[in-house]
């Protein structure tokens, strides 16, 4: 089996034709299960989990028009899989747990994007890196990433080295390989499933998230993976699978994980086309 579940049709309307293009790129790529994931922090419904001025500005949609758009798409005969991406922000695990129980979301992707109100992977605030400190910056995105983990509230983690992003990365394997060791230990004592993502190839960065070095540890201690691409648009739905599942076997992978209503399933690890 092949899924793409983190994937943006935010540049279109909530309209099951915008849906088709990404389903129909899905289809040709041999991606067995396309799934949607749109930022939460879009939706008024979401005000008092996150707020700074640059959501504020762009919190402008209704997540029960989203939610529409994939029952339009199910009625419609299409499989497509109902998944939110949630910002994790420290303290706000018990708003969040009751905001993901009011719908009926088949998984939730946890992902880290904010420090404070540092945005590290938003465009208009990557001149902020200059003046940050890397080792100190990814000590705090991986110490935020390991509450998210332990809050045990989402269904698999966004990404979970995509500090890298902008290519700022520490010039110390053994710093980074201390990082690795403890993150998986977390997410393998937690029960969490993490990302192997072909969107940082489409990066500054130009490489897959996890580092190899995280995607080992990670499979020494049997934390399972799902593949996603992030698509922002159509045409990059699946991108770069034969990347991403080469990567995933060369670790050791055999078997990613699906969602249906959260319960997970394990399948084998089809080519892509
Ligand atoms: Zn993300
Ligand atoms: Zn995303």
């Amino acid at each position: 089996m092949l899924t793409d579940y983190h994937t943006h049709t935010e540049k279109g309307p909530y309209t099951v034709e915008w849906l088709e293009y990404f389903l129909s790129v899905a289809k040709s790529r041999g991606i067995d299960e396309y799934g949607v994931s749109e930022h939460a922090y879009r939706f008024l419904q979401t005000s008092h989990l996150l707020d700074n001025p640059w959501i504020r500005e762009r919190r402008t949609e209704n997540l029960d028009e989203y939610f529409m758009m994939v029952e339009d798409a199910r009625k419609a005969g299409h499989s497509v899989k109902f998944g939110i991406e949630l910002d994790f922000i420290p303290g706000t695990e018990t708003a969040l747990e009751a905001f993901i129980k009011s719908y009926p979301f088949d998984y939730v992707i946890g992902s880290v994007h904010w420090l404070g109100d540092f945005g590290f992977d938003l465009l208009e605030m990557k001149s902020k890196w200059e003046n940050r400190d890397i080792k100190k910056t990814y000590d705090e995105y991986f110490s935020i990433l390991t509450q998210m983990v332990e809050s045990k509230l989402f269904d698999f983690v966004g990404h979970a080295d995509v500090i890298k992003v902008f290519g700022h990365e520490p010039d110390d394997q053994v710093f980074l390989e201390e990082w690795y060791d403890q993150l998986s230990e977390t997410f393998s004592k937690n029960d969490a499933v993490i990302e192997v993502s072909t969107a940082g190839l489409r990066k500054p960065v130009g490489k897959l998230y996890p580092a190899p070095g995280l995607l080992r540890a990670s499979y020494r201690r049997n934390v399972p993976i799902v593949i996603n691409s992030d698509a922002h648009r159509p045409e990059d739905v699946g991108a770069d699978y034969d990347k991403a599942v080469s990567y995933a076997k060369e670790t050791g992978y055999t078997e990613l994980v699906a969602f249906t209503e959260r319960k997970r399933s394990f399948h084998a690890i089809n080519q892509p086309k």
